[in-house]
């Protein structure tokens, strides 16, 4: 493999190893085991990667009136912000089901406004399942733009 290569991103399947997208993975599946998921069953880990290459990962969280429950993605998206962090590069999400689990329309709407066109990658327990960029989840987008 040429070094040119290696530095590429390889999407699923590709075979190129990202050491990074590893890290993430792992980050990803550790916080979906601390899931608050008893009423749903349906545990969610993320982890987001900053610009800098720190990754703050989240769970979901969820309670007795379903209603204040609150995605990994933007648990994730949430102590990033509260850290400080404003610079995203990348998204990693896990859930256990064969399909990918896109994030819902709400966690889209606030990964447009924070953390713009990053790169989410679904992923399951055994590994990538699918790639996009936030752009393509959310392709008409209101935001910022619109309220100058
Ligand atoms: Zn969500």
């Amino acid at each position: 493999m040429s070094e040119s290569k290696r530095d590429s991103d390889g999407g699923p399947g590709s075979g190129i190893r990202d050491p990074k997208l590893d890290e993430l993975l792992t980050a990803a599946r550790a916080a979906r085991e601390n899931a608050c998921a008893d009423f749903s069953h349906f545990a969610v880990g993320a982890a987001l990667e900053t610009e800098e290459g720190a990754v703050v990962t989240g769970c979901n969280i969820e309670n007795a009136t379903y209603g204040l429950t609150m995605c990994a993605e933007r648990v994730a998206l949430f102590k990033a912000l509260s850290e400080g962090h404003r610079s995203f590069r990348r998204l990693v999400i896990v859930a256990t089901p064969d399909a990918p689990t896109p994030p819902c329309g709400a966690c889209r709407q606030l990964l447009w406004e924070f953390a713009g066109d990053v790169e989410v990658v679904l992923a399951n327990l055994e590994g990538e399942t699918s790639r996009y960029r936030m752009r393509e989840l959310l392709p008409a987008p209101f935001d910022r733009r619109l309220l100058k």
